[in-house]
């Protein structure tokens, strides 16, 4: 594992069961979100009174925070089965109608990544969605034939943390459409506190706040801190008086071994930041620059890391670029340098 992985907001290998485990199974359950979760109670019940299938559900939001949960949230909550695929997963039409031919009558299809469906497939999707039909060609050339599939009514969840790249036939067809905030420390602190329970984890009370302070507003981030400073309580000999409990102590020290910063900000946070700061001495540096000297697509910068720099005041979006703030300096103890009518702080 390399350092950087400890904050990093995507799934990393072996973690698939740790998300599994840690998956609150009910709208009541889940932390956070409140509106996302209030409106979906009431759109679910309301369905479940018609009994009828969900309308399609478009999730969008940075990673680790809770989409993939929520679509099995979606499923468990309408008393239905779910089946799972990804963009990446779906390469022919035929992948596509066979998962939606073997849907039952209102199960939930989580698409997760569905920005990366392929573009031939998507078109599928639609008739799909809208009609609850696929038509299949069969053969190619003068003797291709269509059929007609009917397929059972069922409800499409979407998941993608790039809303940017979806085309707009695609997202016109989710009737319900919602993104994802990061969360804040309390919210956090309340994750950590729920799946140390779930693991058989003891902490101390001051440990939660502490974690959940470094894990970047990301709860799959919250809960690997919190099992790698387990790690750190059973085997590390400098904690042996801790007894195996995670305390405040514990949590700090394992935290500075992870290099896990105050905030939580990963390699790449950090490299747009440094890069704005150094290169650019501070901005305004335009979007695509800063991609390509970052060596990151400007659309992953706008809609997975931006968000969170700027929701901590590290990063500010003018209409001329993006600008480190003083927050930013701070943290990265440089200090700005004079330009034009810039003031030294
Ligand atoms: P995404 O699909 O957005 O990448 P996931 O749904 O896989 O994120 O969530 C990642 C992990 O974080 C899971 O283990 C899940 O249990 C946990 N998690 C996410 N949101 C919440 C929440 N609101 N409350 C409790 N745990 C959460």
């Amino acid at each position: 594992m390399r350092k950087s992985d400890h904050t990093s907001p995507e799934r990393l290998e072996n973690e698939v069961e740790l998300d599994q485990t840690l998956r609150p199974g009910r709208l009541e359950d889940f932390v956070g979100q409140q509106k996302l979760v209030d409106n979906l109670r009431v759109f679910i019940t309301a369905a479940r009174h018609r009994n009828e299938p969900l309308d399609h559900v478009l999730l969008t939001g940075p990673p680790g925070l809770g989409k993939t949960t929520l679509a099995f949230i979606v499923a468990n909550e309408m008393g239905v089965g779910i089946k799972v695929t990804s963009g990446p997963a779906l390469e022919k039409p035929g992948d596509l109608a066979g998962i939606l031919t073997s849907l039952q009558k209102g199960e939930v299809l989580f698409i997760d990544e569905i920005h990366r469906v392929p573009v031939k497939i998507e078109e599928y999707l639609y008739s799909a969605m809208e009609e609850f039909r696929v038509d299949i060609i069969i053969d190619s050339g003068p003797g291709a034939k269509t059929i007609s599939l009917n397929l059972e009514p069922f409800t499409l969840v979407g998941a993608t943390t790039r809303a940017g790249l979806l085309s707009s036939p695609l997202r016109s067809r989710f009737g319900i459409t919602n993104r994802l905030d990061y969360y804040n420390v309390a919210q956090l602190q309340g994750i950590v506190a729920r799946s140390a329970k779930i693991l058989g984890i003891e902490t101390t009370p001051d440990a939660p706040p502490e974690i959940a302070q470094r894990s970047r507003g990301t709860p799959r981030i919250a809960n690997r801190l919190l099992k790698r400073c387990r790690d750190f309580a059973q085997a590390e000999k400098k904690l042996a008086q801790h007894g195996g409990i995670v305390t405040l102590e514990v949590a700090q020290y394992s935290l500075r071994a992870l290099e896990v910063d105050e905030y939580g900000l990963d390699e790449m946070d950090k490299r747009i930041l440094q890069t704005i700061i150094e290169k650019y001495s501070g901005g305004p540096v335009g979007l695509n620059t800063l991609a390509v000297a970052v060596g990151e697509e400007s659309g992953t910068i706008e809609e997975v890391y931006e968000p969170y720099l700027i929701q901590e005041g590290f990063l500010k979006r003018t209409s001329r670029g993006r600008e480190a703030t003083s927050v930013a300096y701070k943290h990265f103890g440089a200090v700005k340098k004079a330009r034009g009518q810039d003031t030294l702080f």
